[in-house]
């Protein structure tokens, strides 16, 4: 296993939509595990998505158990993902890997409804909620180019330089 690295704003890389993963053989397992490593690397690292390493496929990982009193789904390895149903709207501020030095405050769906299969390709449906539903939806939106940046209503209100990473 390795720590891959991670593409910073304003990559070109980070605009462009992944594909659907086909194939889940041993290749994807390995990839995986460096996604995880690369992941856990990172401060504060809740969620990664394969584009953010230059990796044009749709595979997310997401953690938030490390966020204490909070409904979540503990370690997940979300491939081709798709958001079924969202319920809600909230705002809340997220940070990226790949936009190290701000936080930006995000209006995401409070609910969804996920299907994802998993890295052996079983497909499953999770209700998530909060701040792993948000999570869920910041690492989506890499897989489709897109970075919190491009969802900031205004960046003068909603964008905040980051001075340490906590
Ligand atoms: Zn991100």
């Amino acid at each position: 296993m390795a720590a891959l690295e991670i593409l910073k704003y304003p990559s070109a890389g980070l605009k462009e939509i992944a594909l659907d993963v086909n194939v889940f053989d041993a290749a994807l397992q390995d990839f995986i595990a460096d996604l995880e490593e690369t992941m856990r690397a990172g401060p504060g690292g809740v969620g990664i998505a394969a584009p953010q390493v230059g990796c044009l496929q749709r595979i997310v990982i997401v953690d938030v158990s490390s966020k204490p009193k909070i409904k979540q789904h503990g370690r997940l390895v979300l491939i081709n993902p798709e958001i079924l149903e969202w319920e809600g709207m909230a705002k809340g501020r997220e940070g990226c890997m790949s936009v190290p030095d701000f936080t930006g405050a995000v209006i995401r769906a409070k609910n969804i409804k996920l299907q994802a299969q998993d890295e052996k390709g079983d497909v499953h449906e999770y209700d998530m909620e909060g701040f792993e539903a948000r999570a869920v939806q910041h690492e989506i939106d890499h897989l489709d180019g897109l970075l919190f940046l491009d969802r900031l209503v205004s960046r003068r209100n909603d964008l905040f330089a980051r001075k340490v990473y906590e």
